[in-house]
Formats: structure tokens, C-alpha cells, sequence
């Protein structure tokens, strides 16, 4: 390992972050573009936010790439769209992710299923797609990097969004055979789980009745900024770091732990 392993340095790469317009992926677009990464900022359809991300980044050669991650042909297209415009992929950080209330005990029938079908294709079949067609990218160059924001409701259950847990246990799976069957090809792959982190997706939890009982979950008595999510990833997915492959971090403030 040398400076560039301490330093966490992306110079010559270039990155697919999806979910980048907010949250987590901008915070991370934003981190990796500082260690010199070229950025790919992927949204769905909030491109205003997309843009706003992409003028926050350091350095050039990034840019914006839209697509419904929810239709699995889309995830296709992305990779090959951001192979061609940004001559390359070395990292992929399967980020985009979406959480629907659906209660077993209250809604119909049809809201169920809809929201199993939504979710699982948004939070797994699309990371699933991404990475069987970037890694076939990386091995042909050579090897590249995948990381997976999953969450800590995979291990410790969402009563009130069953499918959200499901995808995400899914995704802890997924990444784990993966690494197995991607190592000798130099392609790596991580996971990290974060508790509740402060971005759209937790603001009516966190701004209703229940929002101090939630940052009381961990013994910091507050929830992750999206920057520490994002510095998580960025060491996964840095020079030195291959030996974690397989690996699930947790980033929850001790509001979670395991064993
Ligand atoms: P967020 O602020 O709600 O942002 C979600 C991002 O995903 C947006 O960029 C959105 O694009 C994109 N997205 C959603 N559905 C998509 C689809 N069908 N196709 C393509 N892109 C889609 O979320 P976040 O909190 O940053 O979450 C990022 C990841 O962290 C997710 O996987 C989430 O499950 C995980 N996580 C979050 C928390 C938390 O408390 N926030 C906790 C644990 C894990 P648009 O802007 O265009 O809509």
C-alpha cells in the first residue's frame, strides 16, 4: 500500500454513484469527486437536484445520467451509456433506494404486491442488474469496485415495510456471492448498513412524534449525516481495502449491534 491507499485518492477513475441527485449519493458524489474521481450522477427524475450535485462537484469531467432504475431495461442502458460517455467504470455504488410503508395488518391485497414489486425491483433486481453488466465492464478492463448501501432494517426487521427489509437482506446476500464469485476477477464488492441517516428518505420519521425516540436509538442520541455514510463507502471502494470484500459494515451510532 502506498500514499494513495491512505490518501484514498480516485484520480484516472471513474464512478457510477446511483441515487446522486440527493441523500447519500450527492454526499458521496461530492467525496469521491474531491479524492479525483470523474463522477457519474445518477437521478430519476429530480434533475434539477442531479444538476445541483454535479455544479457541488470538484474537478471536471463528470456528469449527469438519468434512468428509472424501477424498469430492469434502464439498468442496462446506464452502465452502457456511462461506459460510452465517460470512457471507462471502475467503481459502482448501488446506492438508489426507496422505502414504502406498506403494513401487513392494514393494507389490501393489491397495495401489498405493489409494494413488493416496487421495492424489490428498485433496491435489488436493479443493483443486480448494475452489477452483473458493470463487473462484466471491470473485468475486461482489468477490475473495478462495487459497494451497496443496504440498511440495518435487514437485520433488525421493518415491521411496517416488510419488503424494504427483504430487499435489503437480499442485498447483503447478493453482495456476499458476489464477492465470492468476483474475487478472482479482481472485481470487489462490499456492503455497508447504515441506521437511520438525515435525508429525505427518514424526514417524516425524523421531524414527527417519533423523531427523538430515533436518534435516542443509538448512545450518540443522533442519527448519521449522510457524509458518514459516505466516507464508508469511499474506504471500501479505495486502494488497500480489497481484503474486505464480503464484507457488511454497519454504520448505525451503536443503535444495532451484532455479532
Ligand atoms: P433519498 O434521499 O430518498 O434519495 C433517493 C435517491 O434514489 C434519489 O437520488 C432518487 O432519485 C433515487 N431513486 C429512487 N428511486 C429510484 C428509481 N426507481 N430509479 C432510479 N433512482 C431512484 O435516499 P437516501 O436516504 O439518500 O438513501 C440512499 C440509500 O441509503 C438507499 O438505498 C436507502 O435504502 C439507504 N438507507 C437510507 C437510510 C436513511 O435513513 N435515509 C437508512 C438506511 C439505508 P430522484 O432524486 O431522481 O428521485
Amino acid at each position: 500500500m502506498g500514499d494513495s491507499a491512505v490518501a484514498m485518492r480516485f484520480d484516472n477513475q471513474v464512478v457510477l454513484i446511483t441515487g446522486a441527485s440527493r441523500g447519500i449519493g450527492r454526499a458521496a458524489a461530492k467525496l469521491f469527486a474531491s479524492a479525483g474521481a470523474r463522477v457519474a450522477v445518477h437521478y430519476r427524475n429530480r434533475r434539477d437536484a442531479a444538476e445541483e450535485t454535479l455544479a457541488s462537484l470538484q474537478g471536471g469531467g463528470h456528469a449527469v445520467f438519468s434512468a428509472d432504475l424501477a424498469h430492469e431495461r434502464a439498468a442496462g442502458m446506464l452502465v452502457e451509456d456511462v461506459v460510452n460517455r465517460m470512457r471507462g467504470l471502475d467503481v459502482l455504488v448501488n446506492n438508489a433506494g426507496i422505502f414504502e410503508y406498506h403494513e401487513i395488518s392494514t393494507v389490501e391485497f393489491d397495495q401489498w404486491l405493489d409494494a413488493w414489486r416496487r421495492t424489490l425491483a428498485t433496491n435489488l433486481l436493479a443493483p443486480a442488474c448494475l452489477s452483473y453488466l458493470a463487473s462484466r465492464q471491470m473485468m475486461k478492463m482489468g477490475g473495478g469496485r462495487i459497494v451497496n448501501v443496504s440498511s440495518r432494517g435487514a437485520f433488525r426487521g421493518e415491521p411496517r415495510a416488510p419488503a424494504y427489509g427483504a430487499s435489503k437482506a437480499g442485498l447483503n446476500a447478493m453482495g456476499q456471492s458476489l464477492a465470492q464469485a468476483l474475487a478472482p476477477h479482481g472485481v470487489y464488492v462490499f456492503t455497508v448498513a447504515p441506521g437511520f441517516v438525515d435525508t429525505d428518505m427518514a424526514k417524516s420519521s425524523l421531524s414527527g412524534p417519533a423523531g427523538d425516540a430515533i436518534r435516542n436509538q443509538s448512545p450518540l442520541g443522533r442519527v448519521a449525516r449522510p457524509e458518514e455514510v459516505a466516507r464508508t463507502v469511499l474506504f471500501l471502494a479505495s486502494k488497500g481495502s480489497e481484503f474486505l470484500t464480503g464484507g457488511i459494515v454497519d454504520v448505525n451510532g451503536a443503535s444495532y449491534l451484532r455479532s
